[in-house]
């Protein structure tokens, strides 16, 4: 095992295997709706882009949807991790907050949560309820979406926050020592070189977080991106750069790091660039990289002979 992958971490902790179910509580985000900014992230697909009050299912109908599926599909699981998965999922008044997160963890199988948001979208009132979690199921995830430690590059990828709320964000959150906190990391940012995604991983290490998230940088449709990326402003990564650059991104971080994930993709409907980006190529990107680890380990092995 060349790094710590989630499944493994949680198969140990858990005895099986735990399955995360997605869930989209209806959330907006403060960079869409002009109190940040508007317009989004220029990665992403603001199609995609339904307000609160639109009809959805609810948090309890996703969960029991998903439980009854998963446990026709797989005969081994011990339980269920709630991930809060899309928009900015801190992003409402703390009552609300309590409301839809105590919905998920009502039920028995669910073990835990991941809530995925913004590093400037967390006050201390919002940590404190997360916080109040941890007594009775310690699986607790806050994950941060960060990019990049650049601020030039969050400027130019319009993420409307920079290093710093990242930085008191995280630094706030170890304050509640039970949260778990994971980053979000793209590699491969329009104008970032090596060095530049190399000081990133070196930032997140400094901060000792407990999870990482690795994504190449893709291009999908209805996005700012896809226009820079017709006008030829957007180099993309091949597979074997990409494998590269994430074996030794991990090289900076620490050893007993729990990596989330270490590609990403979007949906052939959805996908422009680069095409290996699609869900038919995932086993081809984690060949690539694991390829890259024993090939490190080999010309160790030799140097040491
Ligand atoms: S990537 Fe996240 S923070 Fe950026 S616009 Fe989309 S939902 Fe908002």
């Amino acid at each position: 095992m060349y790094y710590r992958k989630f499944n493994d971490y949680l198969k140990e902790k858990y005895g099986g295997r735990i399955q995360k179910i997605a869930i989209d509580a209806g959330f907006t985000c403060p960079n869409r709706d002009g109190t940040k900014a508007s317009g989004g992230c220029t990665f992403c697909n603001n199609q995609s882009f339904s307000p609160y009050a639109m009809s959805r299912k609810t948090v309890q109908e996703q969960i029991e949807k998903s439980i009854e599926f998963y446990k026709n599909r797989f005969k081994n699981i011990k339980g269920f991790l709630a991930y809060f998965q899309a928009f900015t999922n801190t992003y409402a008044d703390v009552d609300t907050l309590r409301e839809i997160y105590d919905q998920a963890m009502s039920y028995d199988e669910i073990i835990g949560m991941s809530i995925g948001t913004r590093p400037d979208v967390v006050p201390e009132e919002v940590l404190d309820l997360i916080a109040t979690y941890t007594v009775e199921k310690p699986e607790i995830w806050v994950e941060y979406g960060l990019q990049t430690a650049h601020f030039r590059t969050l400027r130019k990828i319009n993420r409307a926050h920079g290093v710093s709320e990242f930085i008191d964000a995280v630094l706030r959150t170890k304050k509640r020592p039970n949260i778990k906190i994971c980053v979000h990391v793209i590699l491969g940012l329009p104008d970032e070189d090596y060095e530049d995604m190399m000081e990133t991983a070196k930032v997140i290490a400094a901060l000792g977080v407990d999870g990482i998230k690795i994504h190449p940088l893709h291009i999908v449709k209805h996005t700012v991106m896809e226009k820079q990326y017709y006008k030829g402003e957007i180099k993309e990564l091949d597979i074997k750069e990409y494998a590269k650059l994430a074996v030794d991104f991990l090289s900076y971080l620490p050893k007993d790091i729990i990596v989330h994930r270490i590609t990403g993709e979007a949906s052939e409907e959805e996908l422009i660039a680069p095409y290996w980006c699609s869900p038919k190529y995932k086993q081809e990107v984690l060949k690539a990289i694991e390829e890259e680890f024993k090939k490190r380990e080999a010309s160790k092995q030799l140097m040491l002979i």
